[in-house]
């Protein structure tokens, strides 16, 4: 071939290619744009989410209100009229948290009450609570500094204030979290008869945050509770004054046998590859605490919401669509767990796995973790994502409910990341309530989801 044929061949396969592209790159602008359009004005999210938080406020694993809040989102979906809408059983584990918790600063005859939650997990105090001296300390390293001397017979009083020199709250969380998760068992090696902790979270408030400890195999297990930002500052500054202060703590947590639960699963199914999955979820079970509208209602009425989105606009996916309400994230990942073990059993291939858990703010980034090359293929779709919404694919993340199935089967694994100043305000205290949602940030990280669902569904990751 000569050369100016070959010039002629390569200008008319670069028009054509041009012509294909920019055809191509309209339709799925318009596309989304449509597809944020009718979210913002028509979406189901925040009315779902309402629904959710009003009728099963208390969701934790076990519970009849997990309960009912998994045959609810059943029956929406299958209202939906999604292709295939069924359960997987899960045994979970069984904490209750039992009658409402005391706790009280003791000073001579005078008794100051504070609002108190226990952490999850926790063993109950025995029956007429404990009275005790009260040591604080601000870190786990004090405690060891301190020594069996001086913890042997007290109530540990944890005082770490969240970490806020973060913009990321989530690295603030991270940073301060042990004395929530270890500080029963460490203060335990040494003799301590109880834990409260000032608890995980940005605001200044009267709420206490709980959350799960972990107790260590070789160590007691003490009663560990959480006390609200103001009461933690009463006790630190009556302990100025008086310095061998009593403190009383009365629990009535129980752990009762494992209880047959179920991870919720919606499809729709794909046109041509209808045994490759897109999978989007969040989790269904929460504390129980306020009404975990942020944590996870948001992110489990997100997902039947995206989905619902595009079948209302008519799209056929190329690949299935599923929506997952994970169970069980809060105190036991047994949904999570489960879920990648029958994926691996009944050999699913997942080309992507996403998760909302991070709250119902106004969308910012998408992270990733497994795979170099969808990373930077994700990268490329920056641009359909409006102004203001997803402005950054970041490397690494995920979440808790899908991380197994990265593990097991290296699925890229997808973590949805709203703006986080509030989140922690909220996060597993009795103020994760519906009124906390804002309706426009809630469908813009619906809209969001439903995007990236659709990109992946167009170019594969
Ligand atoms: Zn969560």
């Amino acid at each position: 071939m000569d050369t100016q044929f070959i010039q002629f061949i390569f200008s008319a396969a670069l028009i054509i290619f041009s012509c294909v592209h920019a055809q191509k790159t309209d339709e799925h602008e318009k596309f989304i744009d449509e597809l944020y359009q009718t979210t913002l004005k028509n979406g189901a999210t925040y009315d779902l989410l309402g629904q959710l938080c009003h009728k099963f406020p208390s969701r934790l694993s076990g519970s009849p209100g997990a309960a009912a809040a998994i045959e609810w989102t059943k029956t929406v979906m299958q209202q939906y009229g999604f292709d295939r809408v069924f359960l997987q059983d899960v045994m979970v584990p069984h904490w209750v948290r039992g009658a409402r918790e005391q706790a009280a600063i003791i000073s001579g005859r005078q008794r100051t009450e504070l609002n108190v939650l226990a952490l999850g997990r926790s063993v109950a105090t025995p029956a007429g609570g404990i009275t005790a001296e009260v040591v604080a300390v601000t870190s786990l390293a004090e405690v060891a500094e301190f020594g069996r001397e001086k913890i042997a017979g007290k109530i540990v009083f944890y005082n770490r204030p969240f970490a806020q020199e973060f913009v990321n709250t989530f690295r603030g969380y991270v940073a301060t979290v042990d004395q929530r998760s270890k500080g029963a068992s460490t203060a335990a090696k040494l003799g301590a008869v109880a834990v409260v902790i000032r608890s995980v979270g940005t605001g200044d408030d009267d709420f206490p945050h709980t959350g799960s400890l972990h107790y260590a195999k070789d160590s007691a297990r003490i009663p560990a509770a959480a006390l609200s930002s103001h009461g933690a500052d009463q006790l630190a500054r009556r302990l100025l004054k008086t310095p061998n202060l009593r403190f009383f703590l009365k629990l009535h947590c129980q752990y009762l046998p494992d209880v047959k639960s179920h991870n919720v699963i919606g499809e729709i199914t794909g046109s041509e590859n209808p045994d490759q999955f897109i999978m989007l979820g969040g989790h269904i079970d929460a504390w129980d605490t306020g009404q975990g509208a942020h944590d996870d209602g948001a992110g489990t009425m997100q997902t039947i919401s995206a989905l619902r989105t595009l079948q209302q606009m008519g799209y056929k996916p190329k690949n299935t669509l599923r929506a997952v309400m994970f169970i069980n994230e809060e105190n036991g990942l047994r949904g999570g767990g489960k879920y990648a073990e029958l994926a691996v059993q009944n050999k699913e291939k997942h080309l992507v796995a996403i998760e909302s858990d991070a709250g119902g703010f106004t969308p910012r980034a998408f992270g990733i973790k497994g795979g170099d090359s969808s990373l930077a293929k994700i990268r490329t779709w920056l641009d359909y994502f409006p102004d203001n919404t997803i402005t950054a694919i970041k490397a690494g993340h995920g979440g808790a409910d899908i991380n197994p199935l990265n593990r097991a089967d290296g699925t890229p694994v997808v973590g949805f990341i709203p703006d986080s100043q509030r989140y922690f305000d909220y996060h597993h205290s009795p103020a994760d309530i519906f009124s906390a949602i804002n309706r426009r940030e809630l469908e813009l990280g619906t809209a969001s989801l439903a995007a990236l669902i659709y990109l992946v569904d167009q170019f594969g990751m």
